[in-house]
């Protein structure tokens, strides 16, 4: 065995205070010791891990100047994301001033009611320096906003009291922007699940049971510690977990973090006081809960190689994405199940609902799920009126494939459950990445030669994922139907008055607005592109009465495929007059019913996989 001495680099110091909530700043120094003798650099992230977008968070940074020894010293800007000090001889402080008014879980916001900053957004990487610890003060604001603020972070203190402003550390620069913090007077639930502490912080108006969300929030993250760790009992890959929330009027969305998580959602899905059963919205906050946790081992602890490291200046290529996040999406939900926080039916319902919304995209028929992840960087998160006919969501149809390659493997004596614990032995454990194709080696393994035309078809291929017969074979019954509103979004079958009624036709494209309807996306080849019409459009009337959403929807109803319709529409200032045939309504919205009688085998199956004996 051979000793490589290995320099200690001293700390980065880091100080973030809010410098003017009403103006949205915060201030943010970095300290080198020892800088460059050509000139320290310092650079900030162009992305944050988890999402797969170049955010250019340097775009908010409004102004920046170092200082050495109480003197001022010279900054160059040599790239959007990069600064040069000149050269020093003392220790250099870069002091930057950024805005912050983002309310999503990406970046950074500020104001009267609460501070909140992801440190890819604000804290500078001097270069050469990402494996020098880092030691960061987060300071109060001044004056009379913040007096009842409390800090939560999953940052390790370096005195800093619980809750409290003061000192915390990393260990090096991507442990320092793996925790984000929130600051605010905020509410507060605690658990225990595997041994470790798990906090609630939840910011905003808020009038909610959170005794019954922290009993929820115990059984699902037990479950998915039991899962990864192979037996109950089980212990999680960290000692304290912290779920940040900010619960606000409309809003979704959660980023995964090594020991956090930071979610928004409406206030009105967090459980009400009283109130006893599983709402859909409350259903819907658990699942994102339960997405984010996952990701504490499926992404940030197994992951794949060409995130290990990230490289957070250029965009990160991966073609496994679909398995990051859509198997992730897959095993949300079914934790729900599994884990007994909701019935089976509960589960089928949202199995239906993203079966409907992933059969509506003709594009799931143009872009393959490894090329979907591929291009994450320029597609998913810059949606338009053009992607349901161009892109399929990784997240929607990797949950699919997911489920179907679990059911695949349930067939043959494995199952997603064991190639997932495979992934957190060989690479979770390790922090070795996954190689592309290193999923495909271990379901094959498992799964024998079915699973690379699996693969080839359904992952690089385009194909749907043969999941009515795969259902039928763990006893539940997949229905199709065609859709009844414009707003039903599948999963129930349907509350149709009459059997006798026609069915409603279909526009071929999606219409959003109330009295001036406008059209969302129009599908490929569907009656509204054959009539020349185009995502944006205004509808102003139809055979000469004026049009609104609710006037659509009646005609939908009343009228016949084969049909046609005068139509009037603004394409920006200027009308279009067209005529547009009605289609029959595609059989695109489905639904899940355990099936009427199952031998014994089969009901044995479905327990095994949902968990559940029903
Ligand atoms: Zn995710």
């Amino acid at each position: 065995m051979r000793f490589r001495p290995v320099k200690t680099l001293p700390a980065t110091r880091y100080r973030i205070a809010p410098l003017d909530p009403h103006a949205h700043l915060f201030e943010v120094r970095c300290t080198v010791a020892d800088p460059a003798g050509d000139g320290q650099r310092f650079r900030l992230p162009s992305w944050i891990p988890g999402s797969y977008l170049v955010r250019e968070f340097a775009r908010h940074f409004v102004t920046v100047r170092a200082e050495s020894g109480g003197v001022a010293i010279p900054v160059q800007k040599e790239a959007k994301d990069l600064w040069r000090a000149a050269p020093c001889s003392d220790s250099l402080t870069i002091v930057a001033h950024v805005y912050a008014f983002d309310l999503s879980v990406r970046a950074a916001y500020l104001d009267a009611t609460r501070g909140y900053f992801n440190g890819p957004a604000v804290f500078l990487c001097p270069e050469g320096r990402a494996e020098a610890p880092c030691e960061v003060e987060i300071a109060p604001p001044e004056g009379a906003v913040g007096g009842a603020w409390r800090v939560a972070t999953t940052l390790p203190s370096a005195g800093a009291p619980r809750w409290g402003f003061g000192r915390y550390r990393a260990e090096n620069y991507d442990e320092l922007i793996d925790h984000p913090v929130e600051m605010a007077d905020f509410h507060h639930a605690s658990f225990e699940a595997g041994g470790a502490v798990h906090d609630v912080a939840i910011t905003g108006h808020i009038d909610a049971d959170l005794a019954r969300m922290a009993g929820d929030l115990t059984r699902i993250c037990q479950w998915h510690i039991d899962f990864f760790g192979g037996a109950p009992g089980s212990r999680p890959p960290f000692d304290r977990y912290l779920f940040q929330i900010a619960a606000v009027g409309d809003g979704y969305g959660g980023l995964e973090h090594r020991s956090s998580t930071s979610l928004v959602c409406k206030r009105d899905e967090l459980p009400a006081r009283g109130e006893a059963r599983i709402t859909d919205d409350y259903r819907r906050f658990l699942g994102l809960a339960s997405h984010e946790y996952f990701h504490s081992w499926n992404v940030k602890r197994i992951k794949p190689s060409a995130f290990a490291p990230y490289d957070l200046a250029r965009e990160n290529y991966t073609r496994q994405l679909w398995a990051f996040e859509g198997i992730t999406s897959y095993y949300d939900d079914l934790a729900l199940v599994r884990s007994g926080v909701i019935e089976p039916q509960g589960y089928l319902e949202l199995v239906g609902q993203t079966l409907t919304s992933v059969l509506r995209d003709p594009g799931r028929q143009v872009q393959s799920l490894a090329d979907a992840s591929f291009d994450a960087w320029i597609k998913y998160y810059r949606r338009d009126e053009n992607t349901p006919n161009a892109g399929v969501s990784y997240y929607l149809k990797g949950s699919l494939v997911a489920l179907a390659l679990d059911l695949v493997l349930r067939q043959r004596g494995g199952s997603l459950d064991a190639v997932m614990r495979t992934l957190w032995q060989r690479f979770g454990r390790t922090g070795i990445g996954v190689p592309e194709d290193g999923i495909e080696k271990i379901a094959s393994e498992l799964g024998g030669e079915v699973i690379a035309p699996f693969f080839a078809r359904c992952i690089r291929g385009t194909e749907d994922p043969p999941l009515a017969d795969l259902l039928g074979a763990f006893g539940v019954t997949l229905h199709r139907r065609a859709a009844e509103s414009g707003t039903d979004r599948g999963g129930k079958p349907g509350g149709k008055a009459n059997d006798g009624d026609p069915p409603r036709c279909w526009l071929g494209a999606t219409v959003t607005g109330g009295a001036s309807p406008a059209l969302q996306h129009v599908f490929s080849r569907g009656p509204a592109e054959g009539a020349g019409l185009a995502g944006g459009d205004v509808i102003v009337a139809i055979d000469g009465l004026r049009a609104s959403v609710d006037a659509i929807e009646k005609l939908l109803r009343r009228r016949r495929a084969g049909e046609v319709l005068n139509v009037h529409a603004f394409r920006r200032d200027e009308l279009i007059v067209t005529e547009l045939t009605l289609a029959e309504a595609p059989q695109d919205v489905c639904w899940l019913t355990p099936a009427a009688t199952v031998d014994e085998a089969t009901r044995a199956r479905r327990a095994a996989w949902l968990g559940r004996d029903f």
